[in-house]
């Protein structure tokens, strides 16, 4: 009964900070890096999935500094043991809530926690959408051939056929990017159209070794239990199925930022992404709020990347600070 009494009295109390930083994938980090070292004490909601899209990577071998490759979560417990270094107070839980109306801005936890912050750095990222297949998110939990990342994993296929899913200008890149590594490319497209711009669809059929089938949608990832063997599809118009044999199925049907929450206060384009207030910082249409990662980048969605506007958020954001003491 005390206990919950404490509790109730601690959850009360509203926490005065100077910096928050939500989300926990390479930016997040990357920005607590710099702001613990700046001292500003900053405090990290983890989110839902700490250490972000990264977790359900394989081997990460384009990062530099790891010439042998590193897993994404070992890559992500390093970023935390890093950020812990320099005294980030970094807690599980995530934020549910915002309120951006004042000069201070606002947060709750799940739990109903309240915080008050001069900055918010935002990292939340964004989320992969999958089929959902049962079959797809086995092979995806087991790193045994599903990707939703040509870049970051195209290179474990080369020599091999590989089959892609979608049909926007994501999936054009991405497959375009394969059929320099792999022997064969198919991409499905579930109509009988692209989504994509013409440039990039004319450079898809330009490319000899990708195989377009249009009006296919896949029903099952196939496989021995531990890696993928091949896809079986279905064509829409005939019923038709058919089994295409692949090493990899990569998934290229969009990704969701993780802005759900903001989009009262913060400027998102039409697919949610955050929009920059300033082009080249880190900024948002608020003051004291800040950007970084996949939360507001759908062109190049790259953990170095997402670093690197992690840095440039906790730059801005101490720079913010110093302009408020004056
Ligand atoms: P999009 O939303 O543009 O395209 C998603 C594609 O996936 C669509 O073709 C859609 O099919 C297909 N799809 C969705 N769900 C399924 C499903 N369940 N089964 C099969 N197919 C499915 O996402 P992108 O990630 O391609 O692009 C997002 C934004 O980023 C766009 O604005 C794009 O222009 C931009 N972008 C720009 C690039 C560049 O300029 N270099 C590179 C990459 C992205 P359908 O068409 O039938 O709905």
């Amino acid at each position: 009964m005390l206990n919950f009494a404490l509790k109730t009295i601690e959850m009360s109390q509203i926490e005065r900070i100077s910096c928050l930083i939500i989300g926990s994938g390479p930016a997040g980090y990357t920005a607590a890096i710099y702001a613990a070292r700046a001292d500003m004490k900053p405090i990290m909601y983890q989110g839902l999935q700490p250490g972000g899209q990264l977790t359900t990577t394989n081997e990460v071998e384009n990062f530099p500094g790891y010439p042998q490759g590193v897993t994404g979560p070992e890559m992500m417990l390093e970023l935390e043991a890093q950020a812990k270094r320099f005294e980030t107070d970094v807690r599980s839980g995530f934020i549910t809530k915002v309120d951006f109306t004042g000069p201070i801005h606002k947060c709750w936890t799940e739990d109903g926690h309240e915080i008050h912050t001069d900055t918010v750095i935002i990292s939340t990222g964004a989320s992969a959408k999958y089929l959902g297949l049962d079959s797809e998110q086995h092979y995806l939990r087991l790193g045994g051939g599903v990707s939703a990342c040509a870049v970051c994993d195209g290179f474990f296929y080369r020599n091999q056929e590989v089959v892609i899913v979608g049909a926007g200008d994501s999936a054009c890149e991405e497959a375009h990017y394969l059929s320099k590594l792999c022997t064969k490319v198919t991409m499905l497209v579930r109509r009988d159209e692209f989504r994509a711009s013409k440039i990039m669809v004319e450079r898809v059929k330009k490319t000899t070794n990708i195989e377009i089938l249009y009006n296919s949608e896949t029903i099952e990832v196939l496989g021995d239990g531990q890696l993928v063997t091949g896809v079986r599809v279905v064509n829409r118009s005939s019923n038709l199925q058919t089994e295409i044999p692949c090493t990899g199925f990569f998934v290229a049907i969009g990704h969701q930022p993780n802005t759900e929450i903001f989009k009262e206060f913060i400027d998102l384009d039409q697919t949610g992404y955050i929009k920059y207030a300033q082009p080249g910082t880190s900024k948002t249409n608020v003051e004291g709020v800040f950007v970084a990662g996949d939360a507001a980048d759908k062109t190049y969605r790259q953990a170095i990347t997402a670093a690197g506007t992690g840095c440039m958020a906790a730059l801005d954001a101490e720079r913010y600070l110093a302009s408020l003491e004056h």
